[in-house]
């Protein structure tokens, strides 16, 4: 059997109300999706996160046409086939993330060519229902007064949804970050939270806000500091017990392997569209795992990011492990997103706070083609 043909589907929609992090607003949705093709006709989906445009073009034009003609099933050679094709000039950025998402489409290929989920072929599940954490408590454009209070209730309903577990942008300015980092917790005294800045505090700075953590028993802070600065990590860590969490903007076992050996990070938090794919994925938790770290996937875009991470944590073993295990949380995006809600006929399933682990071949979940015309704004095919 061999890859005929790639295809890539740039979707994108409007939001109905933009929202903002510590970093930029979002106004839109774009996501490059990858669908790879035997020459049986069979098709395996993946997708990418990060600047859709651009790594449209480098699927399309750069590995695609190193890829066609292998055979689907060779999933680490052909990882290798890509990564020995860039690694002068690619070792980051989107062509990992192209990578990534050609490897993640070969997952849900090798799945439903072998009659196996991916939890599956990622060595089996060791749980059916995976706790998720309901990301969102986005930045809108309103009072700071007022924005706490929204802020403050839009957790309460993910709490009455069933959530246990939930986090919150900080990173707007340190005073209004503290207080509600504060009225979270007088909110919600017994909801599991925790704490995201997209980088965006110095040092002093985070240790001021890691302090508002750990007095009001927060979880994890992640990504206090820029990525850039990865020995500012351990520098933080000794000053809080909060768990410091980061990763998503991190690719590859290379990366990571640098990244843990600084010292500093207790959660790992690759993106499976983004870190090199499930492929690489499974290789960076290897790694943390020797360090007796949990990677827990950063999970932002559509249903087979979702379903890719529930797979993944499905099969995950939870350091350093006990009778009573500490649960590894899915991140679950509760932002605006149709792309994530309406281009799929079969979602991952999230029941009163928890994942469904598909049981389905492959990734699980299946893209309706009517939606995927309405949304797709640009497509390529190379065979
Ligand atoms: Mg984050």
């Amino acid at each position: 059997m061999k890859i005929k043909c790639i295809k890539t589907h740039l979707v994108r929609c409007d939001l109905k109300q933009p929202f903002g992090f510590s970093q930029w607003s979002y106004d839109h949705r774009c996501v490059l999706i990858v669908e790879v093709i035997t020459d049986t006709g069979v098709s395996g989906w993946g997708e990418c996160y990060g600047p859709a445009e651009v790594i449209q073009t480098a699927v399309e034009k750069f590995y695609s046409p190193k890829v066609i003609g292998m055979d689907p099933i060779s999933t680490e050679m052909i990882w290798h086939h890509m990564w020995r094709a860039s690694l002068d000039f690619a070792r980051g950025g989107v062509m990992m993330a192209a990578m990534s998402g050609i490897d993640m489409a070969l997952w849900d290929l090798k799945g439903k060519l072998l009659g196996l989920s991916v939890s599956e072929l990622m060595g089996g599940r060791c749980r059916d229902t995976v706790p998720c954490y309901a990301t969102g408590m986005y930045f809108q454009d309103m009072p700071e007064d007022v924005l706490l209070k929204v802020l403050v209730e839009e957790a309460c309903v993910y709490s009455e949804q069933g959530f246990k577990a939930m986090k919150i942008k900080v990173g707007k300015n340190p005073e209004f970050d503290i207080k509600l980092i504060e009225l979270m917790r007088k909110a919600l005294p017994n909801t599991i939270l925790a704490a995201d800045s997209n980088h965006a505090y110095d040092l002093p700075e985070a240790i001021n806000v890691a302090k508002a953590l750990e007095d009001n028993d927060y979880i994890w802070f992640e990504e206090p500091l820029s990525p850039e600065h990865p020995a500012q990590f351990k520098q933080l860590q000794e000053t809080t017990r909060v768990a410091i969490a980061t990763g998503e903007c991190e690719q590859t076992r290379f990366g990571f392997k640098k990244l843990l050996e600084q010292g500093g990070v207790q959660l790992v938090q690759a993106d499976l569209a983004y870190c090199g794919g499930p492929s690489e994925a499974l290789k960076i938790r290897t790694i943390a795992s020797a360090q007796g770290l949990n990677m827990i996937p950063h999970v932002w875009g559509t249903q087979l990011n979702l379903a890719a991470a529930t797979h993944f944590l499905a099969t995950a073993y939870s350091e350093p492990g006990r009778a009573e295990s500490k649960p590894l949380f899915l991140e679950y995006d509760r932002t605006e997103n149709p792309l994530r809600d309406e281009l799929y006929s079969v979602n991952v399933e999230v029941r009163n706070g928890s994942a469904i682990v598909p049981t389905g071949v492959g990734l699980g979940v299946e893209i309706n083609e009517n939606a995927l015309k309405q949304f797709s704004i640009n497509s390529t095919e190379t065979k």
